[in-house]
């Protein structure tokens, strides 16, 4: 599997949470806001295993605005989402490069650009 480490591509802080684990390796925290309000979530940092943490179980369809949990500056990638047209956030990986993902709950849509793709292998468990 690939497991990703990641930091805000705003203030670089890492967004790594080592205490709280989601499919056996740690989470990724990140700060979001809705119509229901806003609240802070983990993430499986498993590349496609789209787990998600929540106080609050989140709406299928349900779309949010992500942040980072530091600077709270919104992850927001300017292009929408090919298969919903949702907002799409992105978030930057250790290795060089980001990883993009649909904001929309129960969408599917997700992409890694890795800059150096000979550096895929570090994370690769
Ligand atoms: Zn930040
Ligand atoms: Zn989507």
């Amino acid at each position: 599997m690939i497991v990703l480490t990641v930091r805000c591509p705003h203030c670089g802080a890492d967004l790594m949470d080592n205490d709280n684990r989601m499919d056996g390796v740690p989470s990724i925290r990140l700060a979001t806001s809705s119509s229901l309000g806003n609240r802070d979530i983990g993430l499986s940092a498993v590349y496609g295993s789209f787990q998600v943490r929540s106080q609050r179980q989140m709406t299928s369809g349900e779309t949010v605005l992500f942040a980072c949990p530091t600077c709270r500056r919104q992850l927001l990638f300017p292009e929408g989402c090919p298969q919903c047209e949702a907002t799409l956030v992105r978030l930057e990986l250790i290795i060089g490069g980001h990883v993009v993902f649909c904001s929309r709950r129960g969408c599917k849509f997700h992409r890694l650009d890795v800059s150096d793709r000979s550096r895929l292998a570090e994370l690769m468990r």
